[in-house]
């Protein structure tokens, strides 16, 4: 077999390879995932080397962010896999750190957010889930120090809370968006699609399809608060059990009425049986 990529998995051999480069005088950027690569990832590996010279993918299931009750034991893992798509996508390192260098024994430090963390989206549903994410995504990046990072559009409330993030606590890696990959069918790439069965497949793409209607509706001059309600309704008819439908500002996440409030964004959350789907579109 051929040899893979690099792979550090404690912070001292990452903060090695990133200072020789910025020594070298070359830009790197992070891309923070929980593995079972797919292409939207992928596509952040790419997006980061439009930005970047040397590219770093990390790969940590991050136990603070799932509830009790969630799909931590059973998220999908294949680090070997993983190793070999990034390796066809140019991918210079990939830090892989298990639990205990992540949280080592006596570690105690939760970040709690405000702002676009209580936005009443996700925050309504998995109340914990920010705070979990904005205390692995500040150790990841300051671990790291890379010029730059790369999130994706596929988790807009998380792209909100981490740029809120690293302006808050003054932490000079640059965050940049990138867009959302989809399906043939439209449904968005998530590791979690795995967990579909095949029917359930067959109906996913239902979620985009309906984000996709209300926004040309709204963008038609259609009412939102009737746009989100058809595509709320379809979604239950379509057998989906819906968190939410909402349009949004697209910048601080704020309630909207008129088209004016905008730019607008719609985000959903949904279950298509034990698996929940979130996505979002721009109006
Ligand atoms: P995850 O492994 O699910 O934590 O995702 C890692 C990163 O990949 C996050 O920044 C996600 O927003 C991004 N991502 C996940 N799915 C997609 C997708 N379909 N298109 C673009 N980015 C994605």
């Amino acid at each position: 077999m051929k040899k893979s990529i690099p792979v550090a998995s404690s912070v001292s051999e990452l903060r090695a390879r990133i200072r020789r480069w910025h020594k070298q005088g070359l830009k790197t950027a992070i891309v923070p995932t929980m593995g079972a690569l797919h292409n939207g990832h992928l596509s952040l590996v790419d997006t980061a080397f439009r930005h970047a010279d040397r590219v770093v993918v990390s790969i940590f299931v991050n136990p603070t962010q799932f509830a009790a009750g969630e799909d931590l034991a059973t998220y999908p893992s294949d680090d070997a896999g993983d190793l070999a798509k990034l390796k066809l996508h140019k991918t210079n390192l990939a830090y892989i750190p298990d639990v205990t260098e992540m949280y080592p024994d006596g570690f105690c430090t939760s970040i709690e957010m405000k702002g676009p963390a209580l936005a009443k989206l996700e925050d309504r549903f998995r109340p914990h889930f920010f705070d979990g994410v904005a205390t692995v995504v500040a150790k990841l990046i300051i671990q790291a120090q890379c010029n730059i990072a790369i999130f994706g559009e596929k988790d807009y409330q998380q792209l909100a809370v981490v740029t809120r993030l690293m302006q808050d606590l003054n932490i000079p890696t640059q965050i940049i968006g990138s867009e959302t990959i989809r399906e043939i069918d439209g449904l968005a790439m998530s590791s979690r699609n795995a967990y579909l069965s095949q029917k359930e497949r067959a109906r996913a793409a239902l979620i985009h399809e309906c984000l996709d209607e209300a926004a040309k509706n709204i963008r038609a001059g259609k009412k939102i608060s009737n746009a989100m309600r058809n595509a709320r309704s379809k979604l239950t008819k379509g057998g989906f059990n819906v968190d939410y439908v909402e349009a949004r500002n697209a910048e601080n996440l704020a309630k909207v009425k008129i088209l004016e409030d905008g730019p607008l964004r719609l985000l959903c959350a949904a279950w298509l049986g034990n698996t929940r789907l979130i996505d979002n579109i721009a109006v």
